[in-house]
Order: structure tokens, then sequence, then C-alpha cells
């Protein structure tokens, strides 16, 4: 999956480290709050899966699992093998748009703590569960020195799938109520899909990267939607990806692909969240789809762990800023001229 020569553009491929108890909390299941964990079983099985492949990747740890005695020893594993850490949050909340500027600084700092325990690496980037952010946590990050935030998701169909989640889990409607901006909303699908810079308050910038989607159409193209479309045809999967993938090479869009561990692993490895939608497909046949995905990318980019795609964007001489209360995109100039929010 490298590329010697080094000629290809660059993609960063992460994966979101969401545990089982994370699973079942998000599902509405009793039991979540023992923090059952399979990080003993994923990590081991992706650790060679990544390696069979050549390939180092960004893991968002959640600070709750970094914190527990029974998840280190799988999670040093990440580094010891060369793969990136960053921050997915101490309680893997996805509200944290509603957080006071203090209990983000606790999301962020102790995760950061715990992370650091457990791997060895202090985390330089951020993603926000459920993609939920807000300009307060943008300037955390900056103040704690992260190199980039990866927390956005630039689609129409944020609502949508809001609407598929509330049909498949448990909740009442106080509990729906709390979750009404999960996934953002309609106007998320004006951001950009290519990197730029937030410009804080503070004056200072921060890079972010967003999760990316198909440029223009903006629908999602991560693999869980890939998996998702194989069910119908894996015909479509393909064309669907192909599609994507020319549309970045068009608007030369380096692509931030995102992995779950359910994309990775089946119901027949994880009997406890079989029940889960796309569980019932086994784990070997995941892996092929996921082979032949990184394949189909790495013909055209050389793929890479976020940090370093981080680094490759900031030497950049010109990238966009925006204003992280705006909306819509206003700006197409190196640096932005506009009144903050
Ligand atoms: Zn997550």
């Amino acid at each position: 999956m490298t590329d010697p020569q080094n000629t290809k553009p660059l993609a960063s491929i992460s994966l979101d480290l969401d545990n089982q108890w994370s699973y079942m909390k998000t599902h509405g299941d009793p039991g979540w709050e023992d923090f059952p964990s399979y990080l003993d079983i994923f990590i081991p099985h992706v650790l060679e899966v990544l390696g069979r492949l050549n390939l180092k990747i960004t893991f968002f740890i959640v600070g709750q699992d970094a914190a527990l005695d029974k998840n280190r020893d799988s999670l040093k594993l990440l580094t010891e093998n060369g793969h990136e850490v960053g921050n997915h949050s101490l309680n893997h909340e996805p509200w944290l748009h509603l957080y006071s500027a203090d209990e983000i600084k606790r999301e962020i700092t102790k995760a950061e703590e715990h992370i650091f325990r457990a791997t060895c690496e202090k985390p330089v980037g951020f993603r926000g569960p459920g993609f939920s952010w807000s300009p307060a946590l943008l300037e955390m990050l900056s103040q704690n020195g992260y190199l980039y935030d990866a927390s956005t998701l630039p689609t129409f169909l944020g609502p949508i799938a809001r609407i598929y989640y509330f049909w498949t889990s448990n909740f009442t409607e106080e509990e729906k109520n709390k979750r009404k901006e999960l996934f953002g909303s309609f106007t998320d699908g004006m951001r950009s899909v290519k990197p730029y810079q937030w410009q804080l308050n503070s004056q200072t910038t921060l890079l972010e990267i967003p999760v990316t989607t198909i440029p223009i159409i903006k629908t999602p193209f991560h693999l869980s939607y890939l998996l998702y479309l194989s069910r119908f045809s894996a015909t479509l999967m393909s064309l669907y990806l192909k599609t994507a993938i020319t549309m970045c090479r068009i608007t030369r869009t380096g692509p931030s692909f995102l992995l779950h561990p359910l994309d990775l692993i089946g119901g027949d490895q994880v009997p406890d969240l079989a029940f889960f939608p796309g569980m019932d497909v086994d784990g070997q046949r995941k892996l092929e789809l996921f082979e032949k995905v990184l394949r189909e990318l790495s013909k055209c980019y050389t793929l890479v762990k976020m940090k370093d795609h981080a680094e490759s964007i900031l030497k950049r001489k010109k990238i966009r800023t925006r204003i992280p209360g705006h909306k819509t995109i206003k700006s197409h100039q190196n640096h932005a001229t506009h009144t903050s929010p």
C-alpha cells in the first residue's frame, strides 16, 4: 500500500475506536455502565490486517477506555506498531457542542492524560464523537497545542442519519430530544470538504481535516456506508467508491477516509454485538471488502496517518481560512476578513 516513489498525493486513514460499551450506550442498552470492552479482541485483529497491508493509520481513542487497566495492554500495541493515536473525547458523548468551556477542557485534557498513560504518546489530533464540535472546542484544542481537528462531516445527510439512528435504537422522547442535533443539520452540507484553517478568536489558527464526503454532492463514503451499499450489490459499492475517488481527483481533494471497528469485525467475532446493524455480515467478508476498498484508494493515493497528512497540508503556501461560527463558506481567500460570529 506504500508508494516508494512518493509520486501520488496523500490520503489519510483513521479509525474511531468506539468500544463495545459505547455502541451499547448509543443503542440505549443496559450494562454499558461497566464499560464492557472488545479491545483485547479487536486491536490484535486490526493490527494483523493493517500489518499485512503495510499500512499505518490514526486511531481516535476514547479517554474512558484508556483510563481502565484492562484496556491498556491492547492500546499500547497501537503505538508500538507505529500507528498514531488521536483524542476521541473522554466520555464519547456526542453533544460536545452543548458543553461549557470548562466541560470541554475536562473532556480534552483528561482524555489526553489517559491516552498518554496508556500509549506513551500525546495526541495531536482530535475527533468529536458523533461529529460534534464547537468554536470553544477548537479554541481549547489550539491552546493545548493540537495540530489538527477532524470532527466535521460536510454532508446534507445528517438529519437522515439521525432518523435512521432513532429508528434502530430504544430511546425515550426525552432522550431523543437531547440528541436532536446529533449528526448535524442540513447546513453542515455547506461546509468545505477540503482541509482548511479555522481562524480563532484567540488570533491563532487550527487545521481542520474534514471526514471526506464526495465533493460537490456531499454524500459520505466512509467504510460503513460502502459496506451498507455492498449489501445490495458489490458492483454498486465499487461504482460509488470509484465515483468518490474520481470526484476527489477532479477537485484535488486528498481524502480523509474513516473506519469504525464494526466495519472490520463480524457478529461471529463479537457475539455480544451481533444484534447491531451490519453485524450479520461475517468478519471474513468485511475484510475482503475493506481490502478491496483500500486497494482502490491506493491506486491514486499514498495512504498515511492523519498527522502526516496534516503536516503535509500545513506546508502548502495557501490554505483557505474560515471562521467557526459561519455555517456557509464565505471566504475563498487565504486570510479571512470576516468578523467573528
Ligand atoms: Zn466515536
